[in-house]
């Protein structure tokens, strides 16, 4: 019999064209990868709409911050231009804080990644001591300042710092002459600036993650488990939790359900203390006494461990013994030097499980 029906879309149930490539389960802006399986049970209209999700986990996450230290050869453009820090889906782009021996300033990163550098701003600080950076640009309106300080939602202000990039007394000038338009009763106090250079200072990464984020986890997480396992489609009932949460969301409560806090994977990679000499991502699936678990790792590299999400992703009904099933692959990037086509290569990794 010739398999000559389109496959239905897991999450809408409409036909998925045949012969489609299938959609990425490491998103696209991470790069294309050699030997990667796509995941071809999403129709076109879910793939977007949930992609919406993926914006906020590569725009507003950590992930922002490894893209440009990586750079992915992506499928769209080779040398993909450099993760911009920008929000998405309702919430604000990261915040850099470099951490200076007696206070600490709001900074951005540089094109590289590895450095950081002034931008023109205030700092809010609120009653808790908490700073919240409003960017400044020399052709505002007192108005507009009023109003960007007071979208902050901050019941008290405790007390308000600016910051110049520039060294250029012409523009501190325009930024005062607004400050007092913007606010005729405060008082202003002129501190000295910092010196001009290269200051290596410990830097602080400050993101917000909403359900969306863990929405993207989730459907990289559901999605590799569906490419590997041959026991389920996705569009079993037993599986109408986690869908309804990556489709829909659910909030913190639909987040503490599917995002279990103890790692149940163990890797030869994470029983050391080393880290590796180059960036790669982790995915890890197996089922056990009919419980489907998952582990997504991004970013694992030479300076960082990677965020490690382990989430239970459903059960599976029945009296069925299944056999101790794991599945692990790990998306390795190529050295820059290396990138042509594609960005890295996939390749199994052989993973056990700790309890
Ligand atoms: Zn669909």
């Amino acid at each position: 019999m010739t398999k000559n029906v389109c496959e239905k879309c897991i999450y809408c149930n409409a036909p998925v064209q045949g012969g489609s490539q299938g959609d990425h389960v490491i998103p696209a802006a991470l790069g294309k990868f050699r030997n990667a399986t796509n995941f071809k049970r999403i129709c076109v209209k879910c793939n977007s709409e949930i992609g919406r999700c993926e914006e906020q986990l590569l725009r507003c996450g950590p992930g922002v911050l490894f893209r440009r230290l990586v750079i992915p050869a992506t499928h769209r453009s080779r040398g993909q231009p450099r993760a911009s820090m920008t929000g998405a889906g309702g919430v604000p782009p990261p915040e850099v804080w470099a951490h200076f021996p007696d206070h600490k300033e709001a900074v951005t990163l540089t094109e590289s990644g590895r450095n950081v550098v002034g931008f023109d701003h205030l700092v809010v600080y609120d009653d808790k001591d908490e700073g919240h950076v409003v960017r400044l640009n020399p052709n505002m309106s007192p108005e507009a300042l009023r109003a960007a300080v007071k979208r902050l939602g901050l019941k008290k202000i405790k007390v308000t710092t600016s910051h110049f990039a520039k060294k250029n007394e012409h523009t501190s000038d325009l930024y005062l002459k607004i400050f007092s338009q913007a606010w005729p009763e405060a008082q202003y106090e002129q501190k000295p600036d910092l010196d001009p250079g290269v200051h290596p200072v410990p830097v602080e990464f400050k993101f917000v993650a909403t359900d969306l984020y863990f929405r993207a986890i989730a459907k990289i997480a559901f999605h590799y488990y569906l490419t590997q396992s041959m026991r389920s489609l996705g569009n079993e009932d037993y599986f109408r939790e986690i869908r309804d949460f990556i489709r829909y969301g659910g909030g913190k409560l639909a987040v503490d359900k599917f995002f279990i806090g103890s790692n149940i994977f163990s890797f030869p990679q994470f029983l050391s203390n080393m880290v590796p000499s180059w960036w790669h991502h982790i995915l890890a699936t197996l089922e056990r006494d009919g419980t489907v678990f998952a582990m997504v790792c991004l970013f694992y590299g030479p300076e960082c461990k990677g965020e490690r999400y382990t989430l239970e992703l459903g059960k599976i009904p029945g009296r069925i013994v299944l056999p101790k099933s794991c599945w692990a692959h790990t998306y390795d990037y190529f050295r820059p030097e290396d990138i042509g086509k594609y960005a890295g290569k996939v390749h199994p990794v052989s993973i056990t499980a700790l309890r």
